[in-house]
């Protein structure tokens, strides 16, 4: 379906725990070139499961079939370990959903990658992702207890969940003025001119004063890395880009990869960047409304939208406004 990756497996997951519906999926992540379940993806299958109860068949590192049929939703303190560097953070946004909603808090604990490529960076979720989701009515309490690079993981985070009957829908058609930028280069075991050149890219590149960019040596991760973001603060909202240094990539490429980021970001004059769009599609359609202004909506986001109808029936409507400027409503809110 639509882009054939891993967020077609997490959103039928979360979905399924939310409504009490089974699924079967076939062709799991086709589209890719290690198709099939890998350990992130095990490993959320895993999670879901004993958060469900679900009763599973085919969770084995490179199913291509899967299928998941929930029983009691049980809230609770879990703990898991994806263990590898597979994103934790996609993990906790798999069984945020359900338990967001559950008659009881939870605490999740999940061991894995915080700061790995193609994923959110535990900061997206702590600045971004947390914030917009409890202002649909949970708390939240969440905290990144080690970071966790590629390849080595071994990153944790803990997040408390207070849950609440139903979510409130979220309106977000403006981001207002812009208050602030302010960003962090974070490395682990490598030398500190990584940090240093990185830093410079980014006051260069956007003009953030020296004081706001913080550097953190990571003592206590399991093995080298580096990872930049960026923290655009904004009256309505805080988006926050984010890049991830790799072995043989220039620390000059990591950095400007990441401002390019934050620029066309505050070049398009939208409120919710890219990645936040095809995010928030799960908790607005639990909502049962809401809407936001975006970019042109990308292929991961349609995927996501079509994964969720799938479940519910049709649910988004995408109206183009001009100037690369989309509008994104769930159900029968304006
Ligand atoms: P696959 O290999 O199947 O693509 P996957 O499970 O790793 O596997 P995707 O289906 O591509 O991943 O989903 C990645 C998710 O991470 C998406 O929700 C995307 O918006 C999010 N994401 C990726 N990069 C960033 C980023 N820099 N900031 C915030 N979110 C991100």
């Amino acid at each position: 379906m639509g882009e054939g990756g891993g967020q077609v497996l997490r959103t039928s997951l979360a979905l399924s725990l939310c409504l009490g519906r089974p699924f079967r999926i076939h062709r799991l992540r086709a589209r890719r070139p290690r198709p099939g379940l890998r350990p992130q993806h095990l490993a959320a299958v895993r999670a879901a499961a004993a958060v469900g109860r679900a009763q599973v068949r085919g969770d084995e590192i490179g199913s291509r079939a899967l299928s998941f049929a929930p029983g009691r939703l049980q809230a609770g303190d879990y703990a898991f370990d994806i263990g590898t560097a597979g994103s934790a953070c996609l993990v906790l946004q798999t069984l945020l959903p359900a338990l967001v909603r559950a008659p009881e808090p939870s605490t999740l604990e999940i061991t894995g990658g915080t700061h790995v490529p193609m994923a959110p960076v535990w900061e997206f979720i702590e600045f971004v992702y947390l914030p917009l989701v409890a202002a649909m009515g949970p708390r939240f309490d969440a905290r990144l207890l080690r970071p966790g690079y590629y390849p080595h993981g071994g990153g944790r985070l803990r997040c408390r969940i207070e849950p609440v009957p139903a979510l409130c829908p979220l309106h977000l058609p403006a981001r207002g003025p812009l208050l602030g930028l302010d960003a962090a280069v974070r490395i682990s075991r490598l030398p500190r001119h990584v940090a240093g050149r990185e830093r410079a890219v980014l006051r260069r590149r956007l003009g953030i004063a020296e004081r706001d960019v913080t550097v953190i040596e990571d003592r206590e991760a399991a093995g080298p890395g580096n990872a930049v973001w960026v923290r655009v603060r904004c009256r309505e909202l805080t988006e926050l880009f984010s890049a991830i240094g790799q072995r043989g990539r220039p620390a000059e490429d990591v950095a400007g990869a990441c401002a390019r980021a934050v620029r066309d970001y505050l070049d398009s004059g939208v409120p919710v960047g890219p990645h936040l769009a095809d995010q928030l599609l799960l908790p607005l359609a639990l909502a049962g409304g809401g809407s936001f202004v975006t970019g042109p909506p990308s292929r991961h986001a349609r995927t996501n939208m079509a994964v969720i109808e799938a479940f519910t029936g049709p649910l988004f409507r995408t109206r183009e406004l001009g100037s690369g400027r989309w509008e994104v409503t769930v159900g029968g809110s304006d």
